[in-house]
């Protein structure tokens, strides 16, 4: 999908440590916009919406503006004399704002978030206001296409994590060469399977069950917590996403399989597997990762088609979020999924917030490999000579700001005539489905839910 031209990604990173009373840290992108003007002329872009996802630990707000706009938020001290509580402000310059939104703000009082309220602030600016039921970590980044600024709020500090053994561990990397062992499959895959590209591992060693049960130190009468899990079948709606030679789309194909890994995944009791979509409609990916958040899930698999000019191109890849691309068809195809041209993503210092993707990112990357691994097996097992592509990186909007363990899995390419007539094949699908299934499986039983649940 193509989005609208002349924006710009500006994802910036505001940040305020416990101890320190404030680090503001902005990206310097959010300044050097063209100006826009400074009062808001008739055309001009306005707040026409303020969304909100949010429970007790966790708030997403989104500010629709449409078009470009200058920026800047802050975070304010409580102020007891006063009556006020702790609050996030963003001031948007050169905007105008709905009537409905300045008259009703948006209500939670949920113990993280009292209410979001927007008013003109002055002759030039529109503040809104995030009024906090205490004080929380927050940061704020904006999206193109349409322009939107999201405010995360973390009102929990350290974040839920699903981890393998702590010996497991290991060392923060973006290079995918340089991975850990992958999370040995149920299955031994076979050895014939091509992976031209896949990172060259020694053979994969499951972390010990029984050091995850001691790490993970739950009563014995304890119930196990159930695994959640995210299903995202990537766009729909409006946005077809890929379309093939002989016109079969993106939307329908990881709906199909989204809806058979529900199936399978859901005979197992111990993991509660929700939709980020069930029908052909149209979500916007800030709100994907928002409902996944929301719903404190451990596991989020988003689900696409791969697309290319060269028409050649084949096999399966899956991805975890980084900051930029290793080459150009993977800054393409993050575009394209993203909804933004490429110019959108090149050359922009695109900030992604270690305080929630670096927890998961190890385990991120394991359950690619791992997925990746696995469907490529079950597929092999129908459809012989499938390619696999192997674990890679991109810089995701899907992906941003995700709380738990987080994959985007390319499934084949539908640009290739010979790979789009495999995904008409339901038993393709299924395949698809299984190894997903699989991956999820081996990663919810030998993982430690590190969260308590709620
Ligand atoms: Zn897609």
């Amino acid at each position: 999908m193509e989005g609208e031209a002349g924006e710009r990604v500006d994802l910036t990173l505001l940040r305020r440590h416990p101890v320190a009373s404030i680090l503001v840290l902005l990206c310097a992108a959010g300044f050097l916009l063209a100006s826009p003007p400074l009062f808001a002329a008739p055309g001009a872009p306005r707040v026409s919406d303020i969304r909100a996802w949010t429970n007790e630990i966790y708030t997403r707000v989104a500010i629709d503006t449409g078009d470009e706009v200058s920026w800047k938020a802050n975070l304010l001290a409580a102020d007891p004399a006063r009556g006020l509580p702790p609050r996030i402000f963003i001031d948007i310059r050169g905007a105008g704002i709905r009537d409905e939104i300045r008259r009703k703000p948006v209500e939670v009082r949920n113990g993280l978030l009292r209410q979001v309220r927007a008013g003109r602030f002055d002759r030039d600016t529109v503040r809104v206001v995030i009024d906090l039921e205490r004080e929380s970590s927050y940061r704020v980044f904006a999206l193109p296409s349409p322009f939107r600024i999201i405010v995360d709020i973390d009102g929990e500090g350290e974040v839920p994590v699903l981890r393998m053994s702590p010996d497991a561990a290991v060392p923060s990397s973006e290079d995918p060469a340089t991975l850990p062992p992958a999370i040995a499959p149920s299955v031994a895959p076979p050895t014939t399977s091509a992976e031209p590209a896949a990172p060259s591992a020694p053979p994969a060693v499951p972390p010990s069950v029984e050091s995850s049960r001691v790490a993970a130190a739950p009563p014995p009468t304890a119930r196990k917590p159930r695994v959640r899990v995210m299903i995202d079948p990537g766009h729909g709606g409006k946005d077809p996403g890929a379309i093939g030679p002989t016109g079969l789309k993106e939307k329908d194909v990881v709906l199909a399989i989204g809806r058979r890994i529900r199936e399978k995944l859901s005979r197992s009791v111990e993991f509660d597997v929700r939709m980020t979509r069930d029908g052909d409609v149209f979500i916007p990916l800030e709100e994907r990762t928002a409902m996944a958040n929301k719903g404190g899930v451990d596991i989020f698999v988003s689900l696409h088609i791969n697309a290319s000019r060269n028409r050649k191109a084949e096999g399966f890849s899956t991805y975890v979020l980084s900051r930029g691309a290793s080459n150009r068809e993977d800054l393409e195809l993050a575009a394209r999924e993203n909804g933004v041209p490429l110019r959108e993503l090149q050359g922009v210092k695109f900030i992604i917030d270690d305080m929630f993707t670096g927890a998961r990112k190890n385990e991120s990357l394991r359950l690619a490999k791992t997925v990746n691994d696995a469907i490529v097996r079950h597929v092999s097992t129908r459809y012989p000579g499938v390619q696999s592509i192997g674990l890679k990186q991109a810089p995701f909007y899907v992906l941003v700001g995700a709380r738990m363990t987080a994959v985007l899995v390319e499934a084949s390419f539908i640009s290739n005539a010979r790979e789009e007539a495999r995904l008409r094949d339901p038993s393709c699908l299924d395949g698809i489905a299984d190894g997903v299934v699989e991956a999820i499986r081996y990663y919810g039983q030998n993982g430690i839910l590190a969260h308590s649940g709620s």
